[in-house]
């Protein structure tokens, strides 16, 4: 495969959805396979996809908020259980991911020793390497590169996004964040923006506190559309709908988004698939 392939593995919202899982993004380059952010029903979108836990390169956190890290666990023990050998995951987050990371395992440990106890061919744990990082190239590996900058998802601190290099194509992943300069750096010269969005003017419309503050640290459709067209991105792919997208609604979406952005907007159901 030439180019880089993007598939939206999850596009809900935090709230539990029988048609989106939680926000997660699968991305194909030069033979890699790195996941970006771990929400509820990851692993089994990512079957859907053709990849397992065992698969995955590495693993690309934007953040810590609970609603993108649900399934870390799921993934840091599919992959323990199911590989015949130590094959380290990959995870790569801002500060605070080493001592996420160490929960999860704290909250393994019963069983790791059922399991190290009752397998002879399994006698080491969970190997995880955890690599904590605010900006700069963290890979560089199979003419894939992964940099890193700081977005502004405050009073979530610090946040990252990702850009993808390969094959003369860059693919940016925004996570949650309202416009910024980190974000705005990333994307310069980009193909596309994935950009997790909310509909604002429908939040707005709910008088609830909580509801309300979820408009505070994210960006709207119209902020995300703004973004790509400062960097000239050609294509932004909209996922992490909130509130949740109902099928037919997309049109919906596209007219936030027309009038500051020219480029093609993607959006679609869990597993929608891009290739740039
Ligand atoms: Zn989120
Ligand atoms: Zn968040």
């Amino acid at each position: 495969m030439t180019g880089i392939e993007v598939v939206l593995l999850g596009t809900g919202s935090p709230l539990p959805d029988p048609e989106r899982a939680g926000p997660a993004t699968l991305v194909r380059a030069g033979g890699l396979a790195i996941l970006v952010d771990c929400g509820r029903g990851v692993l089994m979108r990512a079957a859907a996809a053709g990849s397992g836990a065992g698969a995955l390169d590495l693993v690309l956190l934007t953040h810590l908020h609970s609603d993108h890290i649900t399934d870390l666990g799921d993934v840091i023990t599919t992959r323990w259980v199911t590989s015949l050998a130590p094959s380290p995951l990959r995870i790569v987050g801002p500060p605070g991911t080493r001592e996420v990371v160490d929960a999860v395992l704290a909250s393994l440990r019963l069983d790791i020793g059922y399991r190290v106890g009752h397998h002879d061919d399994l006698t080491w744990e969970p190997p995880v390497e955890v690599t904590e990082v605010v900006d700069g190239l963290v890979v560089d590996e199979h003419d894939v590169r992964v940099a890193v900058a700081p977005t502004d998802h405050r009073p979530v601190h610090p946040t990252n996004g990702y850009r993808i290099d390969h094959d003369g194509r860059a693919v940016v992943l925004a996570g949650d964040t309202v416009p910024c300069e980190g974000l705005d750096r990333l994307c310069a010269g980009a193909d596309a923006l994935v950009h997790t969005a909310i509909l604002d003017e429908a939040i707005r419309a709910v008088p609830i506190p909580r509801l309300q503050d979820v408009c505070d640290y994210h960006s709207s459709v119209a902020d995300a559309a703004r973004t790509a067209a400062r960097a000239g991105v050609g294509t932004l792919v909209l996922t992490h709908y909130v509130p949740a997208l109902v099928p037919g609604d997309e049109e919906r979406w596209r007219a936030l988004a027309a009038p500051h952005f020219d480029g093609v907007v993607e959006i679609g159901p869990d597993l929608h698939t891009v290739t740039v």
